[in-house]
């Protein structure tokens, strides 16, 4: 979709937006798979109201973007246009044990940062790909730990009240990638209560998850990480490879050979190769094992 109206594109720069023409999702997402659509960045938070209200008066649709690393995008140009946090500096600011983290920052870099400040518990998170407000969206989580855990307090947009809001961690809900929030609700910072850890030894724990990490994962090839959740007392990977499906492809659009819940894009894979991969497992498992698998990743349909 393109911004064709004049009075949005005038009102962009005082807002602080910056407007990028047909940006291409595919080199936006970790799956490299998605059309194309303007995006929008913004520079301050206090400037969405504005934004947003400018968009929907003009019946604009938008999408929340963060770090593209668990996104399946439709091919073609988009029907929507596409809203960003850039990222300020500093992005993550400590106060004794509190880790005050703007929602555009890299989750991997707040996580040793954080460790770098004798700060730990999120070492799971490391190999994370994606930003802090992508993490609180989906509650991203490994080996036993969840960044919910740690959350004593969200700033967010909320669409529905049209302003921004602060949520205290026990307001919320984090469950198994899911959480709470409302499906317009923006991410804008979060405070992190983290436990006093000595830095030697959180290394020790993130080299082991790192270890873990390089030896399961097709780490080297385009991915979303796992297309779907593990069903209650299930490992929906175990499913697939115990069916022989590791290594099905749908034109460029392959089920991984090192982790059978990471699909890969091998190549010029589309969404639309991807999509039929995706429905034929889940169809496979429902077949074998009479269990619906539920999307982990977040699929952009236009
Ligand atoms: C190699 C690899 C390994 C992975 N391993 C794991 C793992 O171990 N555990 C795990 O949980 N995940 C894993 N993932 C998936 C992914 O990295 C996480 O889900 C990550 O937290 C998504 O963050 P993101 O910023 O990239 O979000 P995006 O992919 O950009 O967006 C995901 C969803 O969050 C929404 N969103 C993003 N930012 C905001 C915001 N500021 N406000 C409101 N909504 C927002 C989007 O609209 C979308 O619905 C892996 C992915 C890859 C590629």
């Amino acid at each position: 979709m393109r911004i064709e109206e004049a009075n949005i594109v005038a009102s962009l720069p005082d807002l602080g937006v910056e407007l990028q023409r047909g940006a291409s999702l595919a080199e936006l997402t970790s799956l490299g798979i998605g059309g194309t659509t303007d995006l929008l960045r913004i520079k301050k938070h206090e400037s969405i109201s504005g934004l947003l209200g400018l968009l929907d008066s003009n019946g604009v649709p938008h999408r929340f973007l963060g770090g593209g690393s668990n996104l399946l995008v439709d091919d073609g140009e988009l029907p929507w246009v596409v809203l960003q946090l850039a990222q300020p500096n500093p992005d993550i600011v400590l106060d004794g044990n509190v880790a005050h983290v703007d929602a555009a920052a890299d989750l991997g870099r707040t996580v040793t940062y954080c460790a770098k400040h004798d700060l730990g518990g999120m070492d799971g998170l490391i190999g994370v790909p994606g930003t802090v407000g992508g993490a609180l969206r989906m509650n991203a989580g490994a080996y036993g730990m969840q960044i919910g855990s740690y959350v004593r307090e969200v700033k967010l947009y909320r669409a529905a009240a049209c302003q921004i809001e602060i949520l205290k961690g026990e307001q919320i809900s984090f469950e198994y990638r899911h959480t709470s929030f409302a499906p317009d609700d923006m991410m804008l910072a979060v405070k992190l209560e983290l436990p006093s850890k000595p830095y030697k030894e959180i290394l020790q724990g993130i080299r082991i998850c790192n270890e873990k990490r390089r030896s399961s994962q097709p780490l080297g090839q385009k991915s979303a990480g796992c297309i779907f959740k593990n069903p209650p007392g299930a490992s929906a990977g175990r499913m697939i490879d115990e069916l022989g499906l590791k290594g099905l492809s749908v034109g460029d659009a392959r089920v991984s050979d090192r982790h059978a819940n990471f699909f890969v894009n091998a190549g010029k894979a589309s969404a639309k190769d991807m999509l039929a991969l995706v429905a034929g497992i889940r169809e496979r498992v429902h077949r074998a094992f009479h269990v619906e698998l539920e999307h982990e990743v977040v699929i952009w349909n236009a």
